[in-house]
């Protein structure tokens, strides 16, 4: 087959790097065909073993490696960068989450002549700051909605500086774009991500079921109540196809959210529904509850849950991502706007609780929750 576009997605089995690799291979995706080369460290899982794509197993910490696996392949055209480093500061964050990206640059850029563009996914945190000063007094964050053009925050932040290592390698090399995409809270499927709200919920909600313990909101009462959003991973994905092929979306950062508000209020019920499991909501006297807490000692329940419905064999640590649920549903949600996209040409939205609804559907679907 003859290809218009090579893409390279660095994060592949992640939550947004999946649903890059199930939609760039297919036949009505905008700039192809599309030829994908897919990267992660762990060996290729069988839930994404159907797509077309050619699986490389790198670390892209390790310069070394990355330069002998990435530098051969010298037809790339495009690079979706969908991966992190979760340290414990954010100081450390920046050095090796900037390091990982110039690994994987260096190794392309003086090998892949024809490479035209770089899809770099950051986040919100671009206008709240690092998980670690969420609460901190001295953080100031911006006045939502956050809109694409406010300044940087003073404070260390990663994001800042993978965009400034793409600014400086772009500029050395001529007809080479690039496009920063920020991301809300995300809805997609990936067991492998580090931040999968969904598959957490799912899990908390399949214990719940099994226990014969009501589904109760874990976070506070603020929360339950407030307009959040929500980004869903297909839809970031078109988002970076867009800009990747579009002429209009060059050398710009977009924000990409579904473009509705929901309350967890409302999706809660949605969520019980899934599981037939009893709403417990948000209990009024109460203080929040820490899932970290909670599942500590759910291990032994989650392995029998596994076992009775032949689920993929999986771990409870692997499969819930705790410490982040906590950080969703104690903090209140700050909105941004896509009136910057829609300006410049990308109309696509997403319907939230119709999100929630098919990623749970894909969750069980590739047996990782009952
Ligand atoms: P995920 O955690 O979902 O996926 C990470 C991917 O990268 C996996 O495929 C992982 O596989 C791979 N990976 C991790 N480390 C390495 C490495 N050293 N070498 C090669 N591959 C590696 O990523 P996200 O999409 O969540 O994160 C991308 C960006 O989006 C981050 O900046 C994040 O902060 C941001 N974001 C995420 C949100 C969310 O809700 N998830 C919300 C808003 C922003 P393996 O472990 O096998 O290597």
């Amino acid at each position: 087959r003859k290809y218009l576009r090579h893409a390279l997605i660095i994060g592949v089995t992640g939550i947004v790097g999946n649903s890059l690799a199930e939609i760039l291979p297919l036949d009505d995706t905008p700039g192809g065909p599309w030829k994908v080369y897919g990267v992660a460290r762990r060996p290729r899982p069988p839930w994404n073993a159907d797509y077309p794509m050619e699986y490389i197993q790198c670390d892209i910490t390790n310069a070394e490696e990355t330069q002998s696996k990435l530098s051969t392949l010298t037809d790339l055209t495009n690079i979706f960068y969908v991966t992190w480093a979760n340290c414990s500061t954010e100081e450390e964050n920046c050095e090796i989450n900037g390091q990982m990206l110039r690994n994987v640059l260096n190794a392309v850029i003086p090998n892949a002549p024809n490479l035209q563009h770089i899809c770099l996914q950051t986040g919100r945190k671009h206008y709240i700051g690092p998980f670690e000063q969420w609460g901190d007094t001295n953080n100031v964050s911006h006045d939502p909605p956050f809109y694409e053009d406010l300044p940087r925050l003073e404070n260390h932040n990663f994001y800042y500086t993978l965009e400034d290592i793409i600014f400086n390698e772009v500029v050395k090399r001529e007809g080479l774009t690039w496009s920063v995409h920020r991301p809300g809270l995300i809805f997609g499927f990936s067991p492998y991500s580090m931040m999968n709200i969904l598959s957490s919920l799912c899990v908390y909600a399949a214990i719940c079921k099994y226990e014969g313990e009501p589904l109760r909101f874990p976070g506070t009462k603020e929360v339950w109540n407030s307009y959040n959003d929500a980004s869903d991973a297909d839809l970031i994905a078109e988002h970076q196809i867009w800009a990747a092929v579009d002429e209009y979306a060059k050398n710009e950062a977009f924000n990409i959210s579904n473009g509705d508000v929901f309350k967890w209020k409302h999706l809660w019920k949605v969520l019980a529904e899934q599981f037939g499991v009893e709403n417990g909501g948000f209990q009024e006297g109460e203080n929040s509850i820490s899932m970290l807490e909670m599942m500590k000692d759910k291990g032994p329940v989650w392995d029998e849950i596994v076992m009775k419905n032949e689920l993929l064999a999986t771990k409870l640590d692997q499969v819930g991502g705790w410490w982040f649920v906590d950080v969703v549903v104690n903090n209140d949600t700050r909105l941004d706007i896509m009136n910057k996209s829609k300006e410049h040409g990308f109309l696509g939205f997403r319907n939230s609780k119709s999100s929630l609804v098919s990623w749970i559907d894909k969750i069980k679907s590739c047996k990782l929750v009952p």
